[in-house]
């Protein structure tokens, strides 16, 4: 990575792993200007990796998703920009072209940046007009798959969750659900799960409350499956809005 200042206002990066292997005189890291600079170089890190997985494989369109994701965020430019206290400036992105592969780790996580930024920005509106509802956060699990079922596993997750929609017991009036995707404890499988951010009415937790074998036997009956599939659930009472700035 080396960046140059092309004037007072503009600072640009130029990311590329390439440039890892050529000494240089004028190198610097974009973790040396700001703290954000980490979290850059650890997805654009991730993002050599990936390229190198796709340039390795033998389907064409593979390749093709190497040389996108090679040469993703490769440019990045920054505009230093006043904070409300006087006299701080903070690097702001101002410009920077993305690959937008489905698995590029850079564009990933500008993706889940905005939409974290969209539901900070809605969440409080939501809380303002409905002050009296609760909140839960429901985990819906599956068994492990191999990766080469992971598509025909989330299919039939996001199904089966239509369904639990669907359900007269079904307690929410609103909700924000999460698609994630980890690697399994033996490092080669796939643990695909929903995270589910619920409203539910103030009566909840007296009038159609579910316990958490009903949660079980519900995702159970959805998903259509012979197992009793994990479930995390925990309620709230309100919602806290954490700093909608905070990259992570
Ligand atoms: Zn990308």
């Amino acid at each position: 990575m080396s960046a140059k200042a092309s004037d007072s206002k503009f600072i640009t990066f130029n990311i590329s792993s390439q440039d890892k292997s050529q000494p240089s005189q004028n190198v610097l890291s974009l973790t040396n200007v700001a703290p954000v600079g980490k979290t850059w170089d650890k997805h654009r890190a991730n993002a050599d990796k990936v390229f190198q997985y796709y340039a390795k494989a033998d389907e064409h369109c593979f390749q093709q998703y190497a040389r996108r994701v090679r040469i993703c965020s490769e440019l990045l430019e920054f505009q230093l920009m006043p904070e409300e206290l006087e006299g701080i400036l903070n690097l702001k992105l101002s410009d920077a072209r993305f690959c937008r592969v489905r698995h590029c780790p850079v564009c990933q996580w500008r993706r889940s940046l905005m939409w974290k930024a969209r539901a900070y920005k809605i969440l409080p509106q939501v809380v303002t007009d409905y002050p009296k509802y609760r909140w839960l956060f429901v985990t819906l699990t599956v068994k492990n798959c191999q990766i080469q079922e992971l598509r025909e596993n989330l299919d039939s997750i996001n199904k089966a969750f239509k369904r639990l929609t669907e359900l007269k017991v079904w307690p929410a009036k609103g909700w924000v659900k999460s698609t994630e995707v980890t690697k399994g404890k033996n490092g080669i499988s796939a643990h695909p799960h929903l995270h589910i951010l619920a409203m539910v009415s103030p009566s909840y937790f007296s009038h159609g409350y579910l316990s958490h074998a009903k949660w079980v036997a519900l995702w159970q009956r959805c998903l259509r499956i012979d197992y009793q599939p994990v479930i995390h659930t925990s309620g709230s009472s309100g919602m806290v809005i954490a700093n909608a700035q905070e990259e992570s």
